[in-house]
């Protein structure tokens, strides 16, 4: 790996209820290097949205983190102020979301509001924000970007809209693009073609990029390595191509199990039994135990450590606590 942008050491975030607090995200630890691009999966609740929401220093006013903490480009980030964030925020990182319809302001014309960008993270001049906003629509596909710059959100469709949220993501060049579940609303045509433009992002402005999804198959398209999440922890971590040859932790085969494939046409698609388990009732074993087909009565009482299995290799499970081959 490049040397590395992003560094989040033993990390937990926990929701505060009354006087209790539940941890949804436990000793997370990982590394993105300078242009990598990394994908974290799992089903919703694993905790992957609250991973990059921590990045953004945007956590719900009833989460906080409660231990680790994390590191941009060398900087601190976990106990910045809000003054630091908003420092951090567009220049070093920023992000694009699932719905940019409920992103983008309604009343604003697109192009301006990627100039607004610039005028607020880089202090350039109104025309300087105009050209850098006309320059970045080009360069994510729009087309007359002239006229496109005073329309409003309303008049664009939804992979246009996409495309400006990259557009205001990348213009004031920061070094990590966080994008979480980009395309989960779009047609599977414009999905395709705002992975493609992602991936062209990263190789042309060199933006390393942490691509957030449910979907295995989504990942695959963009991502040299992969991170499974479930229930707050990561499970596996992992290049890309050795997650989808040689899945290690039951979880991730149930996940690649459940991906359609023409092989698999007409069969009914594999789901992975039951749902993971609510913040509130998360026992001491492991968190999958309730759902593993390899599930053991040690699995039941003992939740399992990271284990390095080889020197890019990260599995959480009992079956290869040796660190070597499964029992
Ligand atoms: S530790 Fe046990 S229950 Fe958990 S994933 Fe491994 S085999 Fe399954």
């Amino acid at each position: 790996m490049a040397s590395a942008l992003l560094e989040i050491e033993n990390m937990e975030v926990a929701f505060m209820l009354g006087n209790k607090a539940y941890p949804a995200l436990q000793q997370i630890s990982f590394k993105v290097g300078e242009k990598e691009t990394v994908g974290i999966v799992g089903e919703s609740g694993c905790g992957k949205s609250l991973t990059s929401l921590s990045v953004m220093g945007l956590l719900p006013e009833t989460a906080a983190i409660t231990k680790g903490g994390m590191t941009l480009d060398g900087k601190p980030l976990a106990s910045g102020s809000a003054q630091e964030w908003s420092g951090v925020r567009g220049k070093l990182v920023s992000m694009i979301f699932q719905n940019p319809m409920s992103a983008l302001n309604p009343l604003m014309p697109v192009g301006k509001q990627i100039a607004e960008m610039t005028r607020t993270h880089l202090g350039v001049s109104k025309q300087e924000g105009k050209r850098l906003a006309l320059d970045m629509m080009g360069r994510v596909g729009l087309s007359r970007v002239d006229r496109l710059y005073d329309d409003y959100p309303h008049q664009l469709s939804g992979g246009m809209m996409q495309r400006i949220m990259i557009a205001m993501a990348l213009v004031c060049s920061p070094k990590l693009l966080i994008a979480d579940e980009p395309t989960t609303a779009l047609d599977v045509t414009i999905q395709a073609q705002i992975l493609d433009l992602l991936r062209d992002m990263n190789r042309e402005l060199g933006t390393a990029i942490l691509f957030i999804s449910h979907d295995l198959g989504v990942i695959r398209e963009v991502c040299d390595r992969v991170i499974v999440m479930y229930a707050g922890y990561i499970v596996e971590d992992a290049p890309v191509g050795d997650i989808l040859e040689r899945p290690k932790h039951p979880y991730t085969a149930g996940l690649l199990q459940a991906l359609p494939s023409v092989g698999k046409r007409g069969r009914p698609l594999y789901t992975i039994p039951g749902r993971v388990p609510p913040l509130a009732d998360r026992g001491t074993g492991c968190p999958f135990a309730g759902r593993c087909p390899s599930a053991t009565d040690l699995c039941e009482a003992v939740a399992p450590e990271l284990t390095e299995t080889s020197p890019d290799h990260r599995v959480r499970c009992h079956l290869y606590a040796d660190g070597g081959r499964a029992v």
